[in-house]
């Protein structure tokens, strides 16, 4: 018997598309769907995760300004303590063109260029999985369409970046949109508003996994 190897694409952002890439043998093999727990799962019903291969090994392209990395590694904190554990691991900074891609390397990316038909997103996470095996995240924030700011109290107009880069983490994680009151995986930030607190929901989430 042959076993399936798939690889997947999910981009994660305002509105989802799927680009699938398959191979499959005939095969009887069966999996028990998983309790989905807010996930995004695999075409086996499973969740896909980094499993064990913690921590996660992330870089920042050097297109993000310096002074909004405190928020990222805030971020990183945030889901850490709510966790309990060491989830990332800053591995360093790359230069070069600001073209995410499948290439093994996680990456978190500024971007100055953002697609006209999709300029109300204002980030977006690609994971690339396979199996149940997350193996690489890219996290792009739109600063085309898009102000941001850092500091502890909401700017008018201003998207605040660390509410953003938690919310965007939570799908470099595995997870996908939550609309319950609470989550900080609600599809929608608004400007002008923290939304820094990990909720009850999605530590439940989380919790499936990690
Ligand atoms: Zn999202």
């Amino acid at each position: 018997m042959r076993i399936a190897t798939s690889k997947f694409r999910l981009a994660l952002g305002y509105s989802f598309s799927i680009i699938l890439m398959m191979t499959m043998a005939a095969c009887n093999l069966k999996i028990t769907p998983e309790k989905g727990c807010n996930f995004v799962m695999n075409s086996m019903q499973q969740r896909v995760s980094w499993n064990s291969n913690l921590p996660i090994s992330i870089y920042i392209h050097d297109s993000v300004p310096s002074d909004y990395i405190p928020a990222v590694t805030n971020a990183m904190k945030t889901w850490e303590t709510a966790l309990g554990r060491k989830l990332f691991e800053v591995v360093g900074v790359v230069s070069g063109p600001a073209t995410p891609q499948k290439d093994g390397v996680s990456i978190i990316y500024f971007m100055s260029k953002w697609e006209e038909s999709k300029t109300s997103e204002q980030a977006r996470t690609t994971i690339y999985w396979q199996g149940e095996q997350i193996v690489e995240g890219d996290i792009r924030i739109n600063a085309k369409n898009f102000t941001f700011s850092t500091g502890s109290s909401p700017v008018a107009a201003s998207v605040d970046f660390e509410s953003l880069l938690i919310h965007e983490l939570g799908h470099l994680l595995g997870l996908a949109h939550d609309n319950e009151a609470g989550s900080v995986m609600n599809e929608r930030l608004a400007s002008g508003v923290l939304r820094r607190d990990i909720g009850n929901v999605d530590l439940a989430s989380v919790k499936c996994e990690y």
